[in-house]
C-alpha cells in the first residue's frame, strides 16, 4: 500500500541523488537508450495532438534564426544520407498526383490559351483561315489523311463528330443540301466513282436484284409504311448493306423511311436497332405470313425457298437471269 513520505525520507532521497549524480545520469541515460522508439511515439504523438501550436513554434524557431536551422537541416541530410532518400522517396509519392494533377491543369490552360489564339485568328479572317488550312492539307496530304484517319478511329469523337453534323443539318438542312449538290455538281468523277463502287458490289454479290412485283408485296406487306418507325415514305433500305456484302435481293430489303434509311446508313442492323430502341421488323411479320428475311446473306447459286413465294421465285428466276454476270458463280 502505498504510503506519503514523510519530509525526511525525501530530504535523504534527495540528498543521495545528489551523491550518486553519476550513476542517476547513467541509468537515466539506459533508460532512455533502451526505450528510444517509446520516446520517440510519445514525442510524435504530443507534436500531433497539439500541431497547430506546434508548427507556430517551429515557424517562430526558424524565423528568429533561418541559417541555424538550415545548418542543422543539412547537418542531418549529410548525417543520414540513406533516411533523407527514403522521406525523400516517400514524399515524392504523396506528391505524385498532386503533381500530375498540376501539370494537367497547366497543359489545360497552355492549350485553351492557343485554341483561344486560334479561334481569334479564324475570326480575323475566317477566308485567310481557311484557305491556309487547305493549302497545308494538300502540301502535306499523307500526313493530314493520316491525321484524320486517326481522329475519326476515336468513337466518342466520332460520336460528338456525328452529333454535331446532324446538329447542322436540323438547324439549315437547305444549306446543307445545296452544299452536297454544290460538291456532287463539282465532283462528277468522285460521284461516278461512289456509284460504280455501290454497282461493283453488287456485281460481286451475285445479287439477282429485287423484282417490282416482290418489292411491292413487300410494301403492301408492312402497309406502305417504314418497316422501323412506321412512318409513311417508302425507300429501299438494304438490311445488310451493299457496302458490307449484302446482296440486292428481296431477302434483304425492308421498306424505310428517307430517315431511317439514312440514319441507318451502313451500320448492322441489330446495333442501329438498339441505337434507336427500335424493335425488329421481321419479328412483326405474323406466323401466318412467311418470314420476310433471312438471317444471312446468301451465296451465290443457292436459292431461298423459304422466303419467296413459288411464283415469285419463278418470275425472278425467268427475269433475273442475265441482269447481273456473276463473277465465279
Ligand atoms: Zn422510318
Amino acid at each position: 500500500m502505498a504510503r506519503r513520505r514523510s519530509e525526511r525520507e525525501k530530504e535523504s532521497h534527495r540528498q543521495w541523488l545528489t551523491n550518486n549524480a553519476d550513476r542517476v545520469r547513467e541509468t537515466k541515460r539506459a533508460w532512455r537508450k533502451a526505450n528510444a522508439d517509446k520516446i520517440r511515439a510519445q514525442k510524435r504523438a504530443r507534436y500531433r495532438a497539439r500541431l497547430d501550436e506546434e508548427r507556430a513554434k517551429d515557424r517562430a524557431r526558424y524565423a528568429a534564426n533561418p541559417e541555424r536551422k538550415k545548418a542543422s537541416a543539412k547537418a542531418w541530410r549529410e548525417a543520414n544520407p540513406e533516411r533523407k532518400r527514403a522521406a525523400t522517396r516517400a514524399w515524392r509519392k504523396r506528391d505524385k498526383a498532386k503533381r500530375a494533377a498540376d501539370a494537367e491543369k497547366q497543359l489545360a490552360a497552355k492549350r485553351e490559351k492557343k485554341n483561344a489564339q486560334r479561334r481569334a485568328r479564324y475570326a480575323a479572317n475566317p477566308e485567310r483561315a481557311r484557305a491556309r488550312s487547305m493549302a497545308w492539307h494538300h502540301a502535306h496530304r499523307e500526313q493530314a489523311l493520316a491525321k484524320l484517319k486517326k481522329r475519326y478511329a476515336n468513337p466518342s469523337y466520332l460520336e460528338k463528330h456525328r452529333a454535331r453534323e446532324t446538329a447542322r443539318y436540323v438547324a439549315e438542312p437547305d444549306k446543307i443540301k445545296r452544299r452536297v449538290k454544290a460538291w456532287k455538281k463539282n465532283h462528277p468523277e468522285k460521284v461516278r466513282a461512289i456509284g460504280h463502287r455501290r454497282r461493283s458490289r453488287l456485281i460481286d454479290s451475285c445479287s439477282p436484284g429485287v423484282l417490282p412485283a416482290e418489292w411491292a408485296a413487300l410494301v403492301e406487306r408492312f402497309a406502305g409504311r417504314c418497316a422501323y418507325c412506321g412512318t409513311s415514305g417508302t425507300t429501299i433500305d438494304h438490311i445488310v448493306p451493299i457496302s458490307k456484302g449484302g446482296r440486292d435481293e428481296i431477302g434483304n430489303v425492308l421498306p424505310a423511311c428517307k430517315s431511317c434509311n439514312s440514319s441507318k446508313n451502313n451500320k448492322d442492323l441489330a446495333v442501329w436497332l438498339a441505337e434507336k430502341g427500335l424493335a425488329d421488323p421481321r419479328d412483326r411479320v405474323s406466323a401466318d405470313h412467311e418470314r420476310v428475311v433471312p438471317a444471312e446473306p446468301r451465296r451465290s447459286g443457292e436459292v431461298d425457298s423459304r422466303n419467296t413465294s413459288t411464283s415469285l421465285r419463278l418470275q425472278r428466276a425467268r427475269l433475273s437471269g442475265g441482269r447481273w454476270s456473276c463473277r465465279g458463280g
